[in-house]
């Protein structure tokens, strides 16, 4: 049992030729059995992997000395299994899709890295806004207490509904955090360059506020969304609620599906027994549509 690592990181660096970054990263995690998904672009490299203990340690060791990936901080998880069922490495324009016309580059602005201990103090100062720079379902499952959800589907949504709300933020400091820290390298400071002046990040993300052991996980609300085949995992151990609602009834519920129709394929918040009565479908649409994957178990 936790034989396998879960690891979760990212870097920016400027990456001459991604396209070949990518070939020699693919082939060196298949040869030590790891499984994935991983970001190249010219601007970094942002990842998931999972393995056996002994690989993941190897594929670190490799990243140490490679000169792209020195000093790549690893957030990592114990498990009792792969949290994948495959390994991709894909080369994207850029690590994040944040989509800006004239792009952030985290290394020459950024917001103040804020430790989880500092974060942990400042969750209930009145002067400090706390927002989520997640998309709209990770948010649902759990989040900061107070934190503010942009009314956004997508990432790339988040700079215009900053604009539209920018009231709200005046005279306020800011906070920002993400699952990693990956998406608020380059939001808090695009929040700079708008003329926020009082923008930090929490350093690490999520994960690792959950791992801090003076913070540890205090007021976070729910479980933490991530992108690998544990999708829910726990943030708080201090004290925790579940925050997360049944699509249908609205009773609590942490249990993510995917809509049995596969043209539809909508993640959303379902108990085992209302998938069962609904046919794991998220409409009478879904429900009725000849390609719905439902299988009784
Ligand atoms: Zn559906």
């Amino acid at each position: 049992m936790n034989d396998y690592r879960v690891l979760l990181y990212y870097h920016y660096v400027k990456i001459e030729d991604p396209q070949a970054a990518r070939e020699e990263h693919l082939t060196f995690c298949k040869s030590i059995n790891l499984l994935g998904r991983i970001y190249i672009s010219e601007e970094g490299i942002n990842g998931t992997v999972s393995g056996l203990t002994q690989d993941v340690d190897t594929y670190i060791t490799w990243m140490e000395n490679h000169h792209y990936f020195k000093g790549v901080t690893y957030k990592i998880d114990e498990a009792d299994a792969h949290a994948f069922k495959k390994m991709h490495v894909r080369v994207k324009n850029e690590l994040v899709n944040f989509s800006l016309e004239d792009d952030i580059n985290p290394k020459e602005l950024t917001g103040r890295y804020v430790e989880p201990k500092e974060f942990f103090e400042r969750i209930s100062d009145p002067d400090t806004i706390i927002i989520d720079a997640r998309n709209d379902y990770e948010f649902d499952l759990g989040h900061f207490r107070g934190a503010v959800k942009p009314e956004i589907k997508t990432f790339r949504e988040l700079p215009n509904w900053i604009r539209e709300n920018k009231d709200r933020f005046k005279g306020k400091k800011i906070l920002t955090y993400c699952t990693g820290g990956v998406r608020c390298e380059k939001f808090s400071g695009w929040l700079k360059r708008e003329g926020f002046d009082d923008v930090g990040q929490l350093h690490g993300g999520i994960v690792t506020y959950g791992k801090d052991p003076v913070a540890q996980g205090a007021y976070w609300d729910g479980q933490c969304y991530v992108f690998d085949n544990r999708i829910a995992v726990p943030v708080n151990r201090v004290n925790p609620r579940v925050v997360g609602r049944d699509f249908f009834t609205g009773e609590p519920c942490e249990r993510y599906i995917n809509c049995a129709n596969p043209e539809c394929n909508k993640q959303f918040l379902c108990t085992e027994e209302n998938e069962k009565r609904f046919r794991g479908s998220c409409s009478d649409a879904c429900r009725i549509h000849p390609r719905n994957r439902y299988v009784e178990k």
